[in-house]
């Protein structure tokens, strides 16, 4: 999608401090770290959020969540991690390209990522 910003990531069109990538999966650090190790994990095909997972792409979203654990090892999160997808407006969503926060490095608050209540 050519005006979404994770698709420009994925691209090289925005910057970003990439920690993984593979055939179907792209990751890369949190501009806005809300933990030591704060890392979103996104399908480089565009799928907007969870609501949108299908028979057809369920495997893109299989593929980020074992990114993540990979990743998790890499980023030495073997005390515990926390794997966050926002979906929808009432979860605090604000980018529409499904991507899954993954957040460690300290134990973190019951509540983290995005405004909802
Ligand atoms: P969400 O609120 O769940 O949709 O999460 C979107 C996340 O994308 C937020 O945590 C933002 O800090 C993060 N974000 C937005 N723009 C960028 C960017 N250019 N590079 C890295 N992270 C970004
Ligand atoms: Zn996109």
């Amino acid at each position: 999608m050519s005006d979404c910003i994770f698709c420009k990531i994925i691209n090289g069109e925005i910057p970003s401090d990439k920690v993984y990538e593979d055939e179907h999966v792209y990751a890369f650090r949190d501009i806005e770290p809300q933990a030591p190790v704060h890392i979103l994990v996104v399908p480089k095909e565009h799928v907007a959020s969870v609501a949108d997972i299908s028979a057809e792409n369920s495997h893109l979203a299989a593929k980020c969540l074992e990114a993540a654990a990979k990743i998790a090892r890499t980023e030495n999160l073997s005390s515990g991690y926390r794997v966050i997808a926002n979906t929808g407006r009432d979860a605090g969503q604000t980018v529409f390209h499904l991507h899954f926060h993954l957040l460690g490095g300290a134990e973190l608050p019951a509540m983290i990522v995005g405004d909802a209540v």
